[in-house]
């Protein structure tokens, strides 16, 4: 089972390939020099503590700047690289490099705001997870506070015991653990009864119209309510407009991230934004309180 005669098979039976799986090879042949040679870049999208309208830290998100087709989405490569084994990679020198920022940002002197990184549900295969994420805090010489780590429930369907175990290392060491895209898997309430999340990001479809009028609304509000029960904050993802932040502040969800209030910017413009305007002192969850 070699490399090689698998890209040759591919190579030599061109004609019936789907055009998907054109692409996947192209992709797959192409990432490794794409790393080396600096084409994945993160942005940054911040994420706002609605009551004061302040930002409190951001979301990093990769893209990939590809010489010849240009800016390319990760909906389109971070599935590939899950299946071909690529994005244990990727995601580490994402982590790195959003260490490496604050570091700068924190010999310049600026005030810093957590910034959060995704974990793949492959990421969770290596039992050495943990460490590395607390090794490159450490290398870099940054709290644990300042890099809230993004799973999402299909990591736990995945692999509940990897989960498990890796969330209790990191959150012993400060960690925040942010449960990404709630609702959107199919044991959502059950990740709630077995494991202590931080951190609760409201999947954006329950913001769009959904078949039947007004559901949406009603099981964010649902799950903002039931989330203050387990006194654990929520993150609103996907927020477009001012009805949808409206509605979001008269249920008492607290924080939000989406394109009404900023879109994913290169880290120079976050670094403005936050420069400028200032961020909430806080981190997601320190102002939190339970009232009723
Ligand atoms: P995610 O982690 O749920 O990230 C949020 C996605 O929602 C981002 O898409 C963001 O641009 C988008 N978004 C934010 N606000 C709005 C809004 O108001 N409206 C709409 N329509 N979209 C909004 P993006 O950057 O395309 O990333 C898509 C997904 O790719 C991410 O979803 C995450 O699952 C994955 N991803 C991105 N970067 C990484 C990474 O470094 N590592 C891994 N493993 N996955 C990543
Ligand atoms: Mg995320
Ligand atoms: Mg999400
Ligand atoms: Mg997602």
């Amino acid at each position: 089972r070699c490399k090689g005669n698998y890209v040759n098979f591919y190579a030599v039976y061109d004609g019936s390939m789907s055009a998907q799986i054109v692409r996947e090879q192209e992709i797959t042949n192409e990432m490794s020099s794409a790393l080396a040679t600096g084409q994945f870049q993160i942005y940054l999208q911040p994420k706002y503590h609605i009551a004061s309208n302040l930002p409190v830290g951001a979301e990093a998100l990769v893209r990939w700047f590809h010489p010849q087709k240009g800016l390319i989405p990760p909906g389109d490569f971070v599935p590939v690289f899950e299946r071909n084994g690529f994005i244990p990679k990727l995601d580490y020198y994402v982590w790195e490099e959003v260490c490496r920022l604050l570091r700068k940002w924190a010999d310049e002197g600026r005030e810093l705001y957590p910034i959060s990184v995704n974990i793949s549900r492959v990421d969770l295969y290596n039992p050495r997870l943990a460490e590395m994420v607390i090794e490159l805090t450490e290398k870099y010489d940054l709290p644990s506070e300042l890099l809230n780590l993004e799973l999402t429930e299909s990591a736990y369907t995945d692999n509940p015991v990897a989960m498990s175990e890796t969330m209790a290392k990191l959150q012993s060491k400060g960690f925040t653990i942010m449960m990404d895209d709630f609702g959107s898997g199919y044991s959502s309430l059950n990740i709630l009864k077995d494991i202590s999340v931080d951190v609760l990001k409201i999947d954006m479809r329950f913001l769009s119209k959904t078949k039947i009028p007004g559901r949406g609304e009603n099981i964010i509000a649902s799950v903002v309510r039931m989330a203050k029960w387990l006194h654990i904050p929520v993150i609103a993802e996907g927020v477009e407009t001012k009805d949808q932040v409206e509605f979001l502040r008269s249920i008492g969800c607290e924080y939000v991230q989406g394109f009404y209030f900023a879109k994913p910017m290169p880290v120079e413009a976050y670094a403005d934004l936050v420069e400028k305007n200032g961020g909430l002192s806080q981190p997601v969850g320190a102002s939190f309180e339970f009232n009723g």
